[in-house]
């Protein structure tokens, strides 16, 4: 296949010429038309590096509305280098969708600077959960319009001990939007999580 085939829109196909993607990865191969296609939830088991970022963030930047200033994608991963890494990604794959703002909210920097990013309209925020955590508690950050979450590395995430941050901040988003989880591995405590915060996900391994 190739991306145009995959069903990705013209801003989207320009942004992966310019970065020199020739074919999709396996992990988009098998995420991108389920996502784009389907109003599902999705479990995938993909490591990093196989380019799983775009596998979730392609379908999601297509289906966001960049006109509204609302935040409808949230992004969670487990460490700050993730954080900014998926960022750096998700500005480079949107590059041509005028008026998208995409926000990383991790802690250890200013959170006055981060709620001005975000005051300012995120159509898409990129958080760690115990800074996001914090954000929503102090009222910084307003979640209850997500229409997609992706949990990213959860199998790491839950390592971490950011259960209860994630449910936490879950219980925030409304209960009709689509889940995406990705994670290297599926021990047990993934699973859990799978059925507690997900509906029937469509799954894939790559
Ligand atoms: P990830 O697994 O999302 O961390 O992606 C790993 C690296 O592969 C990143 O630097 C991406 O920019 C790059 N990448 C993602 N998809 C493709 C593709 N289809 N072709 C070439 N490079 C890609």
């Amino acid at each position: 296949n190739t991306f145009k085939e995959l069903g990705l829109n013209n801003d989207l196909l320009q942004a992966i010429t310019d970065l020199g993607f020739e074919t999709p990865s396996e992990v988009q191969d098998k995420a991108i038309p389920i996502l784009l296609n389907e109003d599902t939830d999705l479990v995938a088991l993909a490591q990093t590096g196989t380019g799983k970022t775009a596998a979730f963030g392609f379908p999601m930047l297509q289906k966001i509305n960049v006109e509204s200033r609302t935040t409808q994608g949230l992004i969670l991963s487990p460490t700050r280098e993730l954080c900014l890494q998926i960022t750096n990604e998700m500005k480079l794959y949107g590059k041509h969708l005028k008026g998208l703002n995409v926000v990383a909210i991790y802690g250890g920097a200013s959170i006055t600077e981060q709620a001005r990013e975000v005051k300012r309209g995120a159509q898409i925020i990129v958080a760690t959960p115990g800074r996001m955590k914090d954000m929503i508690s102090r009222n910084l950050v307003d979640i209850s319009k997500i229409e997609y979450s992706v949990l990213d590395e959860a199998d790491e995430m839950l390592n971490m001990g950011f259960f209860e941050d994630i449910t936490d901040i879950l219980s925030h988003t409304p209960k009709d939007k689509n889940t995406w989880l990705f994670s290297a591995t599926m021990p047990k405590e993934v699973s859990v999580i799978a059925k507690k915060f997900m509906n029937n996900p469509i799954e894939i391994t790559v």
